[in-house]
C-alpha cells in the first residue's frame, strides 16, 4: 500500500506514520511527493503554549475523504524527547483514527505498537499515576481497547504477587545463557540455531568459550557482591548438547556464579522433545534446575513436518511424563497460534490435548513472520489463517487457560504478528517465570552469555538501557569471547560501581 504524506516534513514522524499504517496493510511505503499512491494523508499541524493541535485529511483514489483531529496538552515542563513523544503519539491518533474509519478495522491496542506495553503500565505506576488515571491515558490518549487495558491490569498485578520486590530489584542481575545448537532448523525460527549433527568440534569449543565468560561473569558479580535474580538456558535448545556436557555447564555454574542457592529461579528449555533423555534428565535433577520446557507448538503432526520439526507429537508427550515422573514439577509448554495449515479446529485439538498433559505454564505465540526465517522467504509455499480465525483461536486461549486455572502472567507483542495480536504466559497459581517477568519488564539487566546472546545493562537507577550482542555464529565467538566478556564486565563497571 503506497501512501502519499503530506504536510509532514520532519523525518522523525515517518516511523509512528509507517508503524500505524502496517497495522492496517501488509507492507505500507510512504511517499512525500504527489504520485501512483493509492491513499493520501494530509496533516496540519499546530503547536501553542497549551500543546498541541492536529488534524489530519485522508483522501482514497475515489475522492472519498475522512476527517480527525485531536488537541493534546502538554504541560509547559514536558521537553525534548518527552515533548517530542507526545506529539508523535498525537499524530498517530489522528492517523490511525482515520485509518479505522476508512478500513472498518479497529486496532485492540489503539496507537502502541512497541513491543511491551506492560512496561508502559508499571513506568506510570511507579510515576505513582493512579490506577484510574493510567486507564483513562491507554483508552483516551492510545485508544486501547477495554480488553487490552483489563488483560495488562491483570498481568501486572499478578507481576507484584510474584514478585513483589520488582521495583528494587535494578540492583540484582539476571543471566541468560544462549547455546545456539538444535537438532535441526524450524522453518519460523531466527534464533541462532544450528544443527548439532556432525557439529561436534564445534560444539567442543563453544562450550569453552561458554565456561570462560561463566567463570569471567561469575568471578566480577562475586567479588562485587551482586546478586542473580534468575537464570535463563536458552538457545538454540540447550538440551541439544550431551549429558555430561549439560553437567560440566551446570557445575560451573554452581561454582563459579554467587550464591547459586538463592537464585529464584533456574530455567532450561528443554524445547525440542527430541532431545530429552533420561540421563539429561538426571542431570537437570542433579543440579536443582527449577523449571523446563517442552515445546508442542502443535499437536498435529502434518504442522510439525511443514514447520520443520523433526519429532511426533506422541514424543512430546512421552517426554512430558517422563520429566514428571523424574520430578520435574515445573514445566513450561508453547503453543503457536497460526501455524501453517492450521484453523480454529485444529488449535482446539492443540488446547484439548494440552489439558491431557497439564503443564504449570503455557505460552501461547501467534505466529509471526519474522524477516528472516525459512517461512517469510518462501511466504509463498504457507498457507496461514486469516486475521479473524486467528482473533478467534486467540479467544479460545483465552477461555480455555481461564477455564483450566491459569493466568496471564506476561506478554510481549512483535511486529509482523498475525492480526496484530500479542504472546501471552499463562501459569498455574505459584509457577509464574520471573526471569520472563524481568526480561519482559526490563526491571534489571539481564546479562546474556554465549553465543547469540542479547546482553541488556539497565542503569539501576535511571533504568536508561544499553544493549551489547554476542555474536550469533559460533565461528565468531568462538574467535571473540575473549573481548566480549571484557566489554561486558567495563559496562558492569560503569552502571554498578560508584566512584
Ligand atoms: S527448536 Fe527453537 S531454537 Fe531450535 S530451530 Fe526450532 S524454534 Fe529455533
Amino acid at each position: 500500500m503506497k501512501i502519499y504524506i503530506k504536510g509532514i516534513d520532519d523525518e522523525r514522524f515517518h516511523r509512528p506514520l509507517r508503524l500505524i499504517g502496517n497495522l492496517f496493510f501488509e507492507e505500507t511505503e510512504l511517499c512525500f511527493t504527489e504520485g501512483d499512491a493509492t491513499l493520501e494523508a494530509e496533516f496540519f499541524i499546530e503547536e501553542n503554549n497549551d500543546g498541541v493541535s492536529i488534524k489530519g485529511f485522508l483522501r482514497t483514489e475515489d475522492g472519498e475523504e475522512f476527517v480527525a483531529s485531536k488537541d493534546q496538552q502538554i504541560a509547559s515542563h514536558i521537553e525534548g524527547k518527552d515533548h517530542l513523544r507526545q506529539v508523535k503519539n498525537t499524530l498517530s491518533y489522528v492517523y490511525l483514527t482515520m485509518l479505522q474509519d476508512y478500513t472498518g478495522m479497529t486496532q485492540k491496542w489503539g496507537i502502541l505498537t512497541g513491543i511491551r506495553p506492560t512496561k508502559l503500565y508499571h513506568k506510570k505506576r511507579q510515576e505513582g499515576m493512579p490506577e484510574r488515571e493510567i486507564h483513562r491515558m491507554f483508552k483516551e490518549e492510545y485508544l486501547l481497547a477495554d480488553e487490552k487495558i483489563q488483560l495488562m491490569k491483570q498481568i501486572v498485578e499478578r507481576q507484584l504477587q510474584v514478585i513483589p520486590d520488582i521495583d528494587s530489584l535494578s540492583n540484582e542481575v539476571s543471566i541468560y545463557i544462549g547455546i545456539p545448537f538444535c537438532p535441526t532448523k524450524c522453518a519460523y525460527c531466527t534464533f541462532p540455531a544450528y544443527a548439532i549433527n556432525g557439529r561436534q568440534g564445534s560444539v567442543t569449543s563453544f562450550l569453552g568459550g561458554l565456561h570462560y565468560e561463566m567463570k569471567e561473569i561469575g568471578r566480577w558479580l562475586k567479588e562485587k557482591g551482586i546478586k542473580i535474580t534468575t537464570v535463563y538456558y536458552g538457545g538454540g535448545t540447550p538440551t541439544s548438547i550431551t549429558a555430561e556436557e549439560m553437567d560440566m555447564l551446570y557445575e560451573e555454574m554452581s561454582e563459579t556464579f554467587p550464591n547459586v542457592e538463592n537464585i529464584r529461579e533456574i530455567t532450561v528449555e528443554a524445547g525440542r522433545p527430541d532431545t530429552i533423555t533420561k540421563e539429561k534428565l538426571d542431570v537437570l535433577n542433579k543440579w536443582k534446575i527449577d523449571r523446563i520446557s517442552i515445546n508442542p507448538q502443535s499437536y498435529i503432526q502434518d504442522t510439525l513436518k511443514a514447520i520443520g520439526r523433526h519429532h511426533t507429537v506422541e514424543e512430546t508427550i512421552e517426554k512430558f511424563h517422563l520429566a514428571r515422573t523424574m520430578g520435574m514439577n515445573n514445566i513450561n509448554m508453547d503453543l503457536i497460534i497460526g501455524l501453517p495449515g492450521e484453523g480454529v479446529k485444529e488449535f482446539d485439538y492443540t488446547l484439548s490435548e494440552s489439558a491431557k498433559l497439564m503443564p504449570e505454564s503455557l505460552t501461547v505465540h501467534t505466529l509471526s513472520f519474522k524477516r528472516a526465517s525459512e517461512m517469510t522467504k518462501n511466504k509463498h509455499k504457507y498457507k496461514v489463517a486469516s486475521r479473524e480465525e486467528i482473533s478467534t483461536m486467540m479467544d479460545h486461549a483465552v477461555t480455555w487457560t481461564n477455564d483450566h486455572g491459569y493466568a496471564p502472567y506476561y506478554l510481549y507483542r512483535q511486529k509482523n504478528i498475525l492480526g496484530n495480536l500479542e504472546n501471552v504466559g499463562y501459569a498455574l497459581k505459584g509457577q509464574d517465570s520471573i526471569y520472563n517477568i524481568m526480561i519482559m519488564e526490563e526491571q534489571q539487566t539481564i546479562i546474556g552469555i554465549g553465543c547469540g546472546a542479547a546482553s541488556k545493562f539497565v542503569h539501576p537507577e535511571t533504568m536508561k538501557i544499553t544493549h551489547f550482542a554476542n555474536p550469533k555464529d559460533p565461528k565468531s565467538y568462538n574467535d571473540g569471547f575473549k573481548h566480549y566478556t571484557d566489554e561486558k564486565i567495563k559496562i558492569l563497571e560503569e552502571l554498578f560501581i560508584k566512584e
